[in-house]
């Protein structure tokens, strides 16, 4: 796809799609972070950053990274970028694609001018996540292109390639990463690098306002390059068909099509898989790029008996193929297998070569089990399935277990009956939805970022008498300030915690958007009562005191805000080391 001229160190799949946004001629990247995205931007700010505060060797080459308050920000900015003529990349996880789905659908409508790229990180399995979601949807719902890297090298190449087509036919262009692949790492050849594209505004300026008349006129101009964008597709060399001849036979007994790291997973099962068929290879769809490939599909699928469909995430090609193809071509994938297989398989959690072997109908491989299965060499002597699980929990000493302590008591002592009915906790995303574990077992709910607020509003609304929100400093300014704004033009009786622990802890400590000093400032700004508004210091041996001032603010009948802040653990070991 590019010049190789240049070996990199081995990189992660996050870390080879940022490199190749900075050879594409990135000017600015925006982002927030999210598992398994962060290391997009993480690596893109180090790199913005060599040689000097903001300086790289040669001055050309500087470029912005920024964390953003939200997705939707991001995006926002991202869109200003294009907008001035320069290349942008936005990075986030995939739920971030819900908060950004405002810009993101409607940038599609927009004349794109500085390409424009949305790096989405799928996390199936949920290793850190709230959902599955597949974000390929999204990209086929804003009727945009949308690229699917299966390795390290093509995070590389595809990102370099997402920018050019963005430019080519004026629309933001989805990368779409999953977990397996942001954070395992290999090598990269590196193409020679693009400089960035100078300043120019865009020049017609109805395609960057969607009033209705533009509009409606923006999206016909949307659906008229489809036909270009499926033409792109079909001849993509990531889309590549393998039909050999069906050895005689009118048709191939079956046909497996792979995205992604499926793709891989396939590969890694194929020669038992061929063996198990006495040589016969299955003719084969590797897709990379979508839209999907229809022809490529329509000719396979017609040479073929059955079709199985190995994706990772959701099954998006496969529900595609059941409207697609005639009743007579037998389809297997996560929704149904074949009769005596292959299939199906596995509707929920990630692709790996064991499930994608089960679904291809091997036996399992020889593993490190004993006949008995059991490890060998495990002094315990246990089985997998009984090994202790490992989940995540909160560090010793997190300032998040003194706070949920002082609101346990407090809901204990305002509500003593099981479960306390008359007291609603809504949490939210970060670090502190680990005291949702025991012993801390505090929050009864949590949703999504920011809807703590909401919920809480929702709540007291509905009659629970001491409702409270649970919320972060950086999920409160990315998504629980205008749930806040809600809260006090209903003057609901409420109370709104905040858990400031001055970073963003969950993701590896990035910084929040604005120091934990002007929250008082933001928040009373915001209307919120500087008589029922308190500032707590979360350390144990302030726990009476601490639930004492709270139960009293959670029993006024109005809203009230109450800060318990103390430094993340990690977030002051790092600063330490930083300044040594
Ligand atoms: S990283 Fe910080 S906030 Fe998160 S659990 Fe550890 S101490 Fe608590």
């Amino acid at each position: 796809m590019n010049d190789s001229t240049q070996q990199s160190p081995a990189l992660l799949g996050d870390e080879a799609a940022a490199l190749g946004a900075v050879h594409a001629g990135l000017s600015a990247a925006y982002g927030y972070p999210g598992t398994p995205s962060t290391e997009i931007l993480e690596y893109l700010i180090a790199e913005s950053e060599k040689n000097g505060a903001g300086g790289r060797q040669n001055p050309a080459d500087n470029f912005i990274a920024r964390w953003c308050t939200n997705e939707k920000t991001a995006l926002e900015a991202a869109l200003g970028v294009s907008f001035a003529g320069r290349r942008a990349l936005v990075t986030m996880k995939h739920v971030g694609l819900n908060v950004a789905s405002d810009p993101f659908i409607n940038g599609a409508l927009l004349g794109i001018k500085g390409g424009l790229v949305v790096a989405a990180a799928d996390d199936p399995g949920m290793h850190s996540s709230q959902n599955e979601q597949d974000s390929r949807f999204y990209a086929a719902f804003a009727l945009i292109p949308c690229l699917e890297p299966r390795n390290q090298q093509e995070a590389y190449d595809m990102t370099r390639e997402a920018f050019e087509i963005s430019e080519t036919f004026h629309v933001p262009v989805l990368l779409r990463l999953t977990t397996r692949l942001s954070h395992a790492r290999a090598a990269v050849r590196a193409g020679k690098p693009r400089g960035q594209n100078p300043v120019e505004k865009a020049g017609d300026k109805t395609r960057w306002m969607l009033l209705p008349a533009y509009a409606r006129r923006n999206y016909g101009a949307l659906i008229e390059k489809q036909k270009d964008i499926g033409e792109w597709s079909a001849s993509h060399p990531a889309n590549r068909l393998e039909l050999p001849p069906a050895d005689g036979a009118a048709k191939h007994d079956l046909a497996v099509i792979t995205s992604g790291l499926g793709g891989n997973y396939y590969e890694e099962n194929l020669a038992d898989f061929l063996a198990q068929r006495g040589g016969r290879a299955p003719a084969r769809l590797h897709i990379g790029a979508y839209p999907l490939p229809l022809e490529s599909i329509r000719r396979l699928c017609a040479a073929s008996e059955k079709v199985l469909v190995l994706e990772e995430g959701q099954p998006f090609i496969e529900e595609r193929l059941r409207g697609l193809l005639p009743g007579s071509t037998g389809i297997a994938g996560k929704l149904a297998g074949f009769d005596g297989g292959p299939g199906p398989v596995i509707r929920q959690g990630e692709l790996d070569p064991d499930n994608v072997r089960r679904a291809l109908g091997l036996a399992p491989r020889p593993s490190v089990l004993d006949a008995a299965g059991v490890l060998d060499g495990g002094a315990a002597g246990l089985k997998p399935e009984e090994l202790p699980g490992r989940p995540p929990q909160l560090c010793a000493g997190c300032p998040h277990a003194d706070s949920y302590e002082a609101i346990k008591k407090a809901a204990a002592e305002l509500d003593p009956r099981p479960g306390h009915p008359d007291v609603a906790i809504c949490s939210d995303i970060g670090c502190y939805s680990l005291g949702a574990a025991p012993p801390l077992s505090t929050p009864e709910s949590i949703v999504c970022m920011g809807a703590s607020v909401g919920m809480a509003k929702g709540a007291a609304d509905a009659g629970i008498k001491y409702s409270l929100a649970v919320i972060g400093d950086s999920t409160f300014l990315h998504s629980g300030l205008t749930g806040l704004i809600d809260a006090v033009s209903a003057g609901v009786p409420m109370t709104l915690i905040i858990l400031d622990n001055s970073i963003v802890a969950m993701t590896g400590c990035q910084p929040t958007m604005i120091p934990s000093e002007k929250l008082r400032n933001l928040i009373l700004g915001c209307g919120a009562d500087p008589e029922h508004f308190l500032e707590l210091e979360a350390k144990k041996q302030f726990l009476e005191e601490n639930c004492a001032k709270l139960k009293k603010e959670i029993e006024y009948r109005g809203l009230s805000v109450v800060i318990f802040r103390r430094e993340c653990l990690e977030a002051a070991r790092k600063r330490r080391r930083n300044k040594e």
